[in-house]
């Protein structure tokens, strides 16, 4: 069994701690808001007084971070402090610029590193059944992928640094164009007169068929366990949905590709979270598609 550093233990990194923890490993956590520190004490997180504490003796040092920006400060903190061939696993969503950084950082200081973002949200989370994009030399990913394990229900080495943070980005903007084309599908139906089952038994199992409308079907009914039958309450929150379409646009930019149509879905996100709906989940969209969206 390792000993882990875990630093940012929010939403997501305290049930991914607490299930390290749970698989024997000893976890030293770390977070700046004390009510996370509670919690994770109360799930056998050893909690330290700060990021260098965390990371005594610690051979894994996990860090699961807002944004790009407390990835990379955090690495330039601990990274010379670290103990010598530990492994740093970064699962934050970041922009690829800071994950490269963060890599090189690591690197700098002799240590291995891995970007290891996640797929999943907080009931993967919590579940250990999170799907893990990893980018990073083939000896990190060995290292890491023993010690992902009881937080995982998939891993995946996409490739070199940076390669998992690619492959977030790219299945999240998927993701809000898709759900912004489910949407627009049941916006329509209900103009034409088609019910919201009609349509769903028609296209979920025909060439309509995707992740958005089979398991997150975006109006209440069809799909019983989705956020529409509990107001939308997330689930995944637009604002997330947002920061990564976001993210996904900027990279398209660096790299010079082509995605009208994830800038269109940024700009609708960017919309509804302006309205004051970051907090509701991405889902929510149909019903501002539905009516309020701005000329
Ligand atoms: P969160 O805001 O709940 O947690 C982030 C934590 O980091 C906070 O508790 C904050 O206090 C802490 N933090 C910030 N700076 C710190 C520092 N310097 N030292 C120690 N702690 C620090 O966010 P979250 O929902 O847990 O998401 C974390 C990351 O995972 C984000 O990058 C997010 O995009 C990604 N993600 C979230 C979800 C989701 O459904 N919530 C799903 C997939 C990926």
């Amino acid at each position: 069994m390792a000993t882990i550093a875990f630093i940012g233990l929010g939403n997501m990194g305290n049930p991914m701690a607490a299930n390290l923890a749970k698989a024997g490993h000893c976890v030293q956590g770390f977070d700046l808001l004390p009510e996370n520190l509670k919690i994770a004490t109360e799930s056998g997180v050893m909690v330290m007084a700060n990021a260098t504490a965390a990371i005594n003796g610690a051979e894994i040092v996990i860090t699961m971070l807002p944004a790009g920006r407390h990835v990379v400060s955090v690495y330039e903190d601990i990274a010379p402090k670290a103990q010598k061939d530990s492994l740093f696993i970064d699962s934050s969503t970041i922009d690829v610029d800071s994950a490269r950084k963060a890599h090189e950082i690591a690197r700098r200081h002799g240590l291995l590193s891995v970007d290891a973002p996640v797929s999943g949200g907080v009931g993967g989370a919590a579940a250990g059944t999170l799907t893990f994009m990893a980018g990073g030399s083939t000896e990190a990913f060995a290292k890491a992928e023993p010690i992902l394990q009881p937080m995982a229900g998939r891993i995946v080495h996409c490739g070199e640094a940076g390669s998992g943070q690619a492959a977030k980005i790219c299945n999240n903007m998927i993701l809000g164009i898709s759900m912004i084309g489910v949407s627009e599908a049941f916006v329509l139906a209900e103009k034409l007169g088609l019910s919201h089952q009609a349509l769903f038994d028609v296209a979920s199992t025909s060439s309509g068929q995707c992740w958005s409308l089979n398991t997150y079907c975006p109006v209440p009914g069809p799909v019983p366990a989705s956020p529409a039958n509990r107001g939308y309450t997330p689930g995944f929150a637009a604002a997330l949905m947002l920061k990564d379409l976001k993210l996904a646009q900027e990279a398209a930019q660096a790299a010079n590709a082509s995605t009208p149509l994830g800038a269109h879905a940024a700009q609708i996100y960017n919309m509804f979270n302006a309205h004051g709906h970051g907090g509701d989940d991405f889902s929510a969209i149909v019903n501002f598609l539905r009516g309020d969206l701005p000329e």
